[in-house]
């Protein structure tokens, strides 16, 4: 296995158990375990990179694949007119698991705001 003590490379290697929306060679998805939107789901890298500050040039084009497949995830899962893509990165980014990640958020409804202003 890539890294052993992350989540997201055990549920790439199928010990950890996830409803899965897309997988191929270098590529899953999966729906996030606490949705914020009816449609939900994280797109990753098979491989463990531990956050964007990490991947390197030659990981572009399976971040280039994470990114178009967002759309196409997107609307299979209900979100046909519009989504957001998301990767929080590092502390300030608040990035919880230690694995590249792109959100893939959205439904029949729009968004909340993405940040609250600070200056209101
Ligand atoms: P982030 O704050 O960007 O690191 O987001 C991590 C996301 O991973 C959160 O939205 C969690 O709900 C989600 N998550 C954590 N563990 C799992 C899991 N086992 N299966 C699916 N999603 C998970
Ligand atoms: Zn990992």
């Amino acid at each position: 296995m890539n890294n052993p003590d992350c989540i997201f490379c055990k549920i790439v290697a199928g010990l950890i158990p996830a409803r899965k929306a897309w997988e191929d060679a270098d590529v899953l998805a999966f729906h996030d375990i606490k949705p914020v939107a009816p449609v939900h789901v994280l797109v990753i890298p098979k491989k463990h990179i531990t956050t964007l500050y990490d991947a390197t040039p030659g990981d572009e084009a399976v971040l280039g694949r994470m990114l178009g497949l967002a759309p196409r995830l997107a609307r299979e899962l209900g979100a046909a007119d519009g989504f957001r893509a998301i990767v929080n990165t590092g502390r300030v980014g608040q990035q919880e698991v230690q694995h590249i990640h792109l959100h893939v958020i959205g439904g029949p409804h729009p968004l909340g705001r993405m940040l609250a202003r600070q200056d209101s």
